[in-house]
Protein backbone atom coordinates (compact mmCIF):
# COMPACT_ATOMS: atom_id res chain seq x y z
CA UNK A 1 0.00 0.00 0.00
CA UNK A 2 1.73 3.34 -0.80
CA UNK A 3 1.75 5.80 1.60
CA UNK A 4 -0.76 7.76 2.91
CA UNK A 5 -1.02 11.39 2.64
CA UNK A 6 -1.51 14.11 5.39
CA UNK A 7 -5.01 14.77 6.03
CA UNK A 8 -4.57 18.15 6.61
CA UNK A 9 -2.05 18.35 4.09
CA UNK A 10 -4.57 16.82 1.63
CA UNK A 11 -7.50 19.68 2.49
CA UNK A 12 -4.96 22.55 2.56
CA UNK A 13 -5.78 23.46 6.36
CA UNK A 14 -3.28 23.72 9.52
CA UNK A 15 -3.39 21.16 12.31
CA UNK A 16 -5.40 23.66 14.65
CA UNK A 17 -7.86 24.20 12.22
CA UNK A 18 -11.70 24.55 12.91
CA UNK A 19 -14.56 22.66 11.90
CA UNK A 20 -15.85 25.48 9.89
CA UNK A 21 -12.45 26.04 7.99
CA UNK A 22 -12.32 22.02 7.70
CA UNK A 23 -15.72 22.22 5.71
CA UNK A 24 -14.90 24.89 3.70
CA UNK A 25 -11.56 23.37 2.26
CA UNK A 26 -13.45 20.26 1.36
CA UNK A 27 -15.95 21.78 -0.11
CA UNK A 28 -13.38 23.29 -2.53
CA UNK A 29 -11.29 20.06 -2.90
CA UNK A 30 -14.85 18.21 -3.37
CA UNK A 31 -15.96 20.45 -5.81
CA UNK A 32 -12.57 20.73 -8.07
CA UNK A 33 -12.30 17.27 -8.17
CA UNK A 34 -15.74 15.80 -8.79
CA UNK A 35 -15.75 13.50 -11.19
CA UNK A 36 -18.75 14.57 -13.02
CA UNK A 37 -16.91 17.50 -13.57
CA UNK A 38 -13.24 15.95 -14.61
CA UNK A 39 -14.54 13.22 -16.79
CA UNK A 40 -11.10 13.25 -18.88
CA UNK A 41 -8.79 13.33 -15.30
CA UNK A 42 -8.94 9.71 -14.31
CA UNK A 43 -6.66 11.42 -11.30
CA UNK A 44 -9.79 13.31 -9.95
CA UNK A 45 -11.92 11.09 -8.94
CA UNK A 46 -8.76 9.71 -6.70
CA UNK A 47 -8.35 13.16 -5.16
CA UNK A 48 -12.21 13.54 -4.55
CA UNK A 49 -11.69 10.20 -2.97
CA UNK A 50 -8.99 11.01 -0.78
CA UNK A 51 -10.25 14.16 0.23
CA UNK A 52 -13.54 12.65 1.55
CA UNK A 53 -11.75 10.28 3.66
CA UNK A 54 -9.56 13.22 5.27
CA UNK A 55 -12.67 14.86 5.73
CA UNK A 56 -14.31 12.03 7.09
CA UNK A 57 -11.98 11.71 9.92
CA UNK A 58 -11.37 15.24 10.54
CA UNK A 59 -15.01 16.44 10.62
CA UNK A 60 -15.42 13.76 13.82
CA UNK A 61 -13.48 15.05 16.79
CA UNK A 62 -13.18 11.56 17.57
CA UNK A 63 -11.26 10.51 14.88
CA UNK A 64 -9.52 13.41 14.29
CA UNK A 65 -8.11 13.17 18.11
CA UNK A 66 -7.23 9.93 17.66
CA UNK A 67 -5.96 10.75 14.33
CA UNK A 68 -4.01 13.83 15.72
CA UNK A 69 -2.27 10.84 18.44
CA UNK A 70 -2.07 8.02 16.40
CA UNK A 71 -2.16 8.60 13.13
CA UNK A 72 -3.13 6.94 9.95
CA UNK A 73 -3.02 3.97 12.48
CA UNK A 74 -5.07 5.62 14.41
CA UNK A 75 -8.24 5.15 12.21
CA UNK A 76 -7.79 2.24 10.52
CA UNK A 77 -9.93 -0.47 11.00
CA UNK A 78 -12.81 1.73 11.79
CA UNK A 79 -15.03 0.92 9.09
CA UNK A 80 -14.25 3.41 6.15
CA UNK A 81 -12.47 6.15 8.10
CA UNK A 82 -8.87 5.04 7.70
CA UNK A 83 -7.89 2.41 5.32
CA UNK A 84 -10.46 0.39 3.27
CA UNK A 85 -11.19 3.95 1.53
CA UNK A 86 -14.17 4.90 0.98
CA UNK A 87 -17.07 4.19 -1.92
CA UNK A 88 -18.40 6.52 -3.47
CA UNK A 89 -21.82 6.28 -1.51
CA UNK A 90 -20.42 6.29 1.24
CA UNK A 91 -18.91 10.14 0.26
CA UNK A 92 -22.34 10.95 -0.96
CA UNK A 93 -23.92 10.43 2.18
CA UNK A 94 -21.33 13.03 3.46
CA UNK A 95 -23.01 15.28 0.95
CA UNK A 96 -26.26 16.06 2.70
CA UNK A 97 -24.48 17.72 5.52
CA UNK A 98 -21.79 19.40 3.34
CA UNK A 99 -23.97 20.89 0.60
CA UNK A 100 -26.83 21.24 2.15
CA UNK A 101 -29.01 23.74 1.16
CA UNK A 102 -28.40 25.00 -2.63
CA UNK A 103 -29.29 23.31 -5.45
CA UNK A 104 -31.14 23.59 -8.25
CA UNK A 105 -28.23 23.19 -10.55
CA UNK A 106 -30.13 20.47 -13.04
CA UNK A 107 -27.09 18.38 -13.40
CA UNK A 108 -27.91 14.83 -12.39
CA UNK A 109 -25.04 12.24 -11.08
CA UNK A 110 -24.62 8.89 -11.17
CA UNK A 111 -22.40 7.63 -8.21
CA UNK A 112 -21.07 4.03 -8.46
CA UNK A 113 -18.81 4.06 -11.53
CA UNK A 114 -19.00 2.58 -15.15
CA UNK A 115 -20.53 -1.32 -15.46
CA UNK A 116 -23.00 -0.81 -12.51
CA UNK A 117 -25.07 2.44 -13.67
CA UNK A 118 -28.47 2.19 -13.13
CA UNK A 119 -28.63 -1.92 -14.06
CA UNK A 120 -28.95 -4.61 -11.86
CA UNK A 121 -25.87 -6.27 -10.68
CA UNK A 122 -25.13 -9.90 -11.73
CA UNK A 123 -23.96 -12.20 -9.09
CA UNK A 124 -21.28 -14.24 -8.95
CA UNK A 125 -21.26 -17.37 -7.09
CA UNK A 126 -18.27 -18.78 -4.78
CA UNK A 127 -15.10 -20.49 -6.08
CA UNK A 128 -14.74 -24.55 -5.66
CA UNK A 129 -11.76 -25.68 -4.33
CA UNK A 130 -10.67 -29.00 -5.07
CA UNK A 131 -7.34 -30.63 -4.94
CA UNK A 132 -5.68 -32.92 -7.71
CA UNK A 133 -3.23 -35.62 -7.24
CA UNK A 134 -0.92 -36.23 -10.39
CA UNK A 135 1.85 -38.69 -10.48
CA UNK A 136 5.23 -37.78 -12.47
CA UNK A 137 4.31 -39.20 -15.66
CA UNK A 138 0.95 -37.40 -16.41
CA UNK A 139 2.55 -34.26 -15.15
CA UNK A 140 5.51 -34.85 -17.80
CA UNK A 141 2.78 -35.50 -20.25
CA UNK A 142 -0.18 -33.77 -19.03
CA UNK A 143 -3.70 -35.60 -18.90
CA UNK A 144 -7.30 -35.71 -18.74
CA UNK A 145 -8.59 -36.40 -15.44
CA UNK A 146 -12.27 -37.19 -14.91
CA UNK A 147 -13.30 -36.24 -11.41
CA UNK A 148 -16.98 -36.39 -9.46
CA UNK A 149 -17.66 -32.56 -7.39
CA UNK A 150 -20.75 -31.66 -5.54
CA UNK A 151 -21.48 -27.78 -6.56
CA UNK A 152 -24.39 -25.81 -6.65
CA UNK A 153 -26.20 -25.80 -10.00
CA UNK A 154 -29.07 -24.08 -11.50
CA UNK A 155 -32.39 -25.81 -9.99
CA UNK A 156 -33.82 -27.51 -13.25
CA UNK A 157 -37.78 -26.82 -11.87
CA UNK A 158 -37.56 -23.23 -11.45
CA UNK A 159 -34.43 -22.68 -13.69
CA UNK A 160 -32.45 -20.94 -10.87
CA UNK A 161 -34.90 -18.04 -10.02
CA UNK A 162 -36.38 -19.57 -7.58
CA UNK A 163 -39.56 -19.50 -7.57
CA UNK A 164 -42.94 -21.68 -8.26
CA UNK A 165 -42.28 -23.24 -11.89
CA UNK A 166 -40.20 -20.62 -12.52
CA UNK A 167 -42.80 -18.17 -13.48
CA UNK A 168 -43.85 -16.87 -10.17
CA UNK A 169 -42.05 -13.64 -9.84
CA UNK A 170 -43.65 -9.97 -9.09
CA UNK A 171 -41.68 -7.10 -10.19
CA UNK A 172 -40.27 -5.15 -7.05
CA UNK A 173 -42.32 -2.67 -5.84
CA UNK A 174 -39.72 -1.09 -4.12
CA UNK A 175 -37.83 -0.32 -6.80
CA UNK A 176 -39.59 -1.31 -10.28
CA UNK A 177 -37.80 -3.65 -11.13
CA UNK A 178 -34.73 -1.68 -11.35
CA UNK A 179 -32.74 -3.54 -9.27
CA UNK A 180 -31.49 0.29 -7.30
CA UNK A 181 -33.44 2.55 -5.50
CA UNK A 182 -32.10 6.49 -5.96
CA UNK A 183 -31.93 9.03 -3.35
CA UNK A 184 -32.56 12.85 -4.53
CA UNK A 185 -30.13 15.39 -2.87
CA UNK A 186 -30.05 19.02 -3.16
CA UNK A 187 -26.66 20.27 -3.13
CA UNK A 188 -24.31 22.64 -3.88
CA UNK A 189 -23.38 21.23 -7.14
CA UNK A 190 -26.86 20.69 -7.74
CA UNK A 191 -29.42 17.64 -7.68
CA UNK A 192 -27.43 15.15 -7.24
CA UNK A 193 -28.79 11.39 -7.29
CA UNK A 194 -27.33 8.59 -5.62
CA UNK A 195 -28.58 4.93 -6.42
CA UNK A 196 -28.32 1.88 -4.02
CA UNK A 197 -29.23 -1.32 -4.39
CA UNK A 198 -33.05 -1.80 -3.92
CA UNK A 199 -33.25 -3.48 -0.08
CA UNK A 200 -36.23 -5.06 -0.78
CA UNK A 201 -34.99 -7.30 -3.75
CA UNK A 202 -31.33 -7.03 -3.44
CA UNK A 203 -31.03 -5.92 -6.43
CA UNK A 204 -32.66 -8.40 -8.10
CA UNK A 205 -35.76 -6.24 -9.75
CA UNK A 206 -38.04 -9.35 -9.24
CA UNK A 207 -39.79 -10.51 -5.43
CA UNK A 208 -40.67 -14.15 -5.74
CA UNK A 209 -44.07 -14.66 -4.64
CA UNK A 210 -44.58 -18.30 -4.42
CA UNK A 211 -41.23 -20.42 -3.56
CA UNK A 212 -40.41 -22.96 -6.02
CA UNK A 213 -40.85 -26.57 -4.10
CA UNK A 214 -37.75 -28.03 -5.11
CA UNK A 215 -35.06 -25.98 -4.34
CA UNK A 216 -37.61 -23.50 -1.61
CA UNK A 217 -36.49 -20.50 -3.12
CA UNK A 218 -33.05 -20.72 -3.24
CA UNK A 219 -32.61 -21.24 -6.84
CA UNK A 220 -30.06 -23.62 -7.03
CA UNK A 221 -29.22 -27.33 -5.99
CA UNK A 222 -26.37 -29.79 -5.04
CA UNK A 223 -25.43 -32.04 -7.50
CA UNK A 224 -23.13 -34.33 -8.47
CA UNK A 225 -20.67 -33.69 -11.29
CA UNK A 226 -18.28 -35.53 -13.43
CA UNK A 227 -15.65 -32.94 -14.70
CA UNK A 228 -13.04 -33.62 -17.22
CA UNK A 229 -10.32 -31.78 -16.37
CA UNK A 230 -7.52 -31.34 -18.99
CA UNK A 231 -4.55 -30.34 -16.56
CA UNK A 232 -1.67 -29.34 -19.31
CA UNK A 233 1.85 -30.58 -19.48
CA UNK A 234 4.34 -29.32 -17.00
CA UNK A 235 2.45 -28.26 -14.00
CA UNK A 236 3.80 -28.65 -10.30
CA UNK A 237 3.14 -29.41 -7.08
CA UNK A 238 1.15 -26.10 -5.53
CA UNK A 239 -0.09 -24.64 -8.63
CA UNK A 240 -3.60 -23.57 -9.17
CA UNK A 241 -5.75 -24.27 -12.51
CA UNK A 242 -8.64 -22.03 -12.75
CA UNK A 243 -12.33 -23.50 -14.85
CA UNK A 244 -13.94 -20.48 -15.29
CA UNK A 245 -17.65 -21.49 -14.47
CA UNK A 246 -17.68 -24.61 -12.98
CA UNK A 247 -17.93 -22.91 -9.36
CA UNK A 248 -21.16 -22.72 -7.62
CA UNK A 249 -23.94 -20.83 -8.55
CA UNK A 250 -25.05 -17.78 -6.47
CA UNK A 251 -29.22 -18.40 -5.16
CA UNK A 252 -31.37 -17.26 -7.14
CA UNK A 253 -29.05 -17.15 -10.69
CA UNK A 254 -26.38 -14.96 -11.92
CA UNK A 255 -22.50 -16.35 -12.69
CA UNK A 256 -21.29 -19.48 -11.28
CA UNK A 257 -17.81 -19.18 -9.45
CA UNK A 258 -14.69 -20.61 -10.70
CA UNK A 259 -13.55 -24.40 -10.07
CA UNK A 260 -10.20 -23.81 -8.51
CA UNK A 261 -7.45 -26.88 -8.71
CA UNK A 262 -4.70 -27.24 -6.69
CA UNK A 263 -1.78 -29.50 -8.13
CA UNK A 264 -0.60 -32.31 -5.59
CA UNK A 265 2.38 -33.88 -6.94
CA UNK A 266 3.02 -37.93 -5.86
CA UNK A 267 6.25 -39.00 -5.21
CA UNK A 268 7.71 -41.34 -7.82
CA UNK A 269 9.50 -44.35 -6.72
CA UNK A 270 12.86 -43.87 -8.20
CA UNK A 271 12.26 -40.60 -10.40
CA UNK A 272 12.63 -37.43 -8.49
CA UNK A 273 11.80 -34.09 -9.88
CA UNK A 274 13.85 -30.73 -10.22
CA UNK A 275 12.44 -27.91 -11.92
CA UNK A 276 12.07 -29.55 -15.19
CA UNK A 277 14.50 -31.77 -14.92
CA UNK A 278 14.28 -35.29 -13.98
CA UNK A 279 16.85 -37.02 -11.32
CA UNK A 280 17.89 -40.27 -10.97
CA UNK A 281 20.59 -41.75 -8.97
CA UNK A 282 22.07 -44.50 -11.00
CA UNK A 283 24.97 -47.25 -8.99
CA UNK A 284 27.28 -48.73 -10.58
CA UNK A 285 29.70 -51.80 -9.29
CA UNK A 286 32.95 -50.50 -9.04
CA UNK A 287 34.13 -53.33 -11.74
CA UNK A 288 30.99 -51.51 -14.42
CA UNK A 289 32.64 -48.19 -13.71
CA UNK A 290 36.03 -49.48 -14.76
CA UNK A 291 35.62 -51.97 -17.08
CA UNK A 292 32.33 -49.72 -18.85
CA UNK A 293 28.93 -51.21 -19.04
CA UNK A 294 25.28 -50.93 -20.28
CA UNK A 295 22.74 -50.44 -18.06
CA UNK A 296 18.94 -49.56 -18.07
CA UNK A 297 17.56 -46.57 -16.40
CA UNK A 298 14.43 -45.61 -16.21
CA UNK A 299 12.90 -42.48 -17.85
CA UNK A 300 9.22 -41.08 -17.48
CA UNK A 301 8.50 -42.60 -21.30
CA UNK A 302 10.09 -45.91 -20.07
CA UNK A 303 13.33 -48.13 -19.66
CA UNK A 304 16.33 -46.28 -21.90
CA UNK A 305 19.98 -48.34 -21.97
CA UNK A 306 22.74 -46.22 -21.20
CA UNK A 307 26.52 -46.83 -22.05
CA UNK A 308 29.24 -46.50 -18.56
CA UNK A 309 32.55 -45.67 -20.18
CA UNK A 310 35.42 -47.68 -18.98
CA UNK A 311 37.10 -45.37 -16.32
CA UNK A 312 34.03 -43.28 -15.33
CA UNK A 313 34.36 -41.90 -12.23
CA UNK A 314 31.62 -41.99 -9.16
CA UNK A 315 29.98 -38.48 -8.97
CA UNK A 316 29.74 -38.22 -12.66
CA UNK A 317 26.61 -36.83 -14.03
CA UNK A 318 25.23 -38.54 -17.40
CA UNK A 319 22.46 -36.43 -19.32
CA UNK A 320 19.34 -37.54 -21.27
CA UNK A 321 18.70 -34.38 -23.48
CA UNK A 322 15.13 -33.74 -23.63
CA UNK A 323 13.93 -36.93 -21.59
CA UNK A 324 12.63 -34.32 -18.63
CA UNK A 325 9.60 -32.03 -18.28
CA UNK A 326 7.93 -29.83 -20.76
CA UNK A 327 7.99 -26.15 -19.40
CA UNK A 328 4.31 -25.15 -19.01
CA UNK A 329 4.94 -21.31 -20.51
CA UNK A 330 7.19 -22.50 -23.19
CA UNK A 331 7.94 -25.15 -25.64
CA UNK A 332 11.62 -26.18 -23.99
CA UNK A 333 11.91 -29.59 -22.02
CA UNK A 334 13.87 -30.75 -19.34
CA UNK A 335 16.50 -33.58 -19.15
CA UNK A 336 16.71 -36.76 -17.61
CA UNK A 337 20.11 -36.16 -15.06
CA UNK A 338 22.08 -39.65 -14.38
CA UNK A 339 24.28 -39.45 -11.41
CA UNK A 340 26.92 -42.12 -11.38
CA UNK A 341 27.48 -43.84 -7.60
CA UNK A 342 29.89 -46.12 -7.84
CA UNK A 343 29.52 -49.17 -5.45
CA UNK A 344 32.03 -50.19 -3.13
CA UNK A 345 31.36 -53.67 -1.76
CA UNK A 346 30.53 -53.86 2.13
CA UNK A 347 31.39 -57.19 2.47
CA UNK A 348 33.85 -59.52 0.83
CA UNK A 349 34.71 -62.80 0.93
CA UNK A 350 37.89 -64.56 1.20
CA UNK A 351 38.54 -64.91 -1.96
CA UNK A 352 37.65 -61.70 -3.22
CA UNK A 353 39.78 -60.47 -0.55
CA UNK A 354 42.38 -61.86 -1.92
CA UNK A 355 42.26 -60.98 -5.46
CA UNK A 356 41.65 -57.17 -4.14
CA UNK A 357 44.79 -57.37 -2.12
CA UNK A 358 46.66 -58.47 -4.99
CA UNK A 359 45.33 -55.29 -7.07
CA UNK A 360 45.90 -52.67 -3.91
CA UNK A 361 49.59 -52.53 -4.90
CA UNK A 362 48.87 -51.95 -8.85
CA UNK A 363 49.84 -48.63 -10.05
CA UNK A 364 46.55 -48.33 -11.88
CA UNK A 365 44.61 -48.43 -8.87
CA UNK A 366 46.32 -45.72 -6.90
CA UNK A 367 44.22 -42.81 -7.32
CA UNK A 368 45.50 -39.89 -9.56
CA UNK A 369 43.05 -37.50 -10.85
CA UNK A 370 43.91 -35.39 -13.75
CA UNK A 371 43.01 -32.25 -15.47
CA UNK A 372 40.39 -34.15 -16.82
CA UNK A 373 38.56 -35.16 -13.63
CA UNK A 374 36.00 -32.74 -12.88
CA UNK A 375 35.64 -31.71 -9.27
CA UNK A 376 32.00 -31.21 -7.50
CA UNK A 377 32.10 -27.42 -8.22
CA UNK A 378 32.55 -27.82 -11.87
CA UNK A 379 29.80 -30.95 -12.19
CA UNK A 380 27.31 -28.36 -10.24
CA UNK A 381 28.16 -25.33 -12.44
CA UNK A 382 27.43 -27.99 -15.38
CA UNK A 383 24.53 -28.86 -14.38
CA UNK A 384 23.11 -25.58 -13.63
CA UNK A 385 23.81 -24.81 -17.16
ZN1 LIG B 1 -36.16 -24.22 -7.79
ZN1 LIG C 1 -36.33 -3.88 -5.75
Amino acid sequence: MATKRDYYEILGVAKGATQEEIKKAYRKIAIKFHPDKNPDDPTAEDKFKEAAEAYEVLSDEQKRQRYDQFGHQGVNGGGFGGGGGMNMEDIFSQFGDIFGGGGGGGFESFFGGGGQRGGKRMRKGSNLRIKLKLDLEEVAKGVEKKIKVKRYDACNACEGNGSKNGSSLNTCGTCQGQGQVKRVVNTMLGQMVSASTCPSCNGEGKTVSQKCDVCHGEGRQLREEVISINVPAGVADGMQLSMGGKGNVPERGGIPGDLLIQIEEEQHPTLRRDGNNVMFEQYVSFVDATLGASVEVPTIEGKVKIKIDPGTQSGKILRLRGKGIPDINGYTKGDQLIHINVWTPKNVNPEERQILERLRESQNFVPNPGKNEKGFFEKMKEYFQ
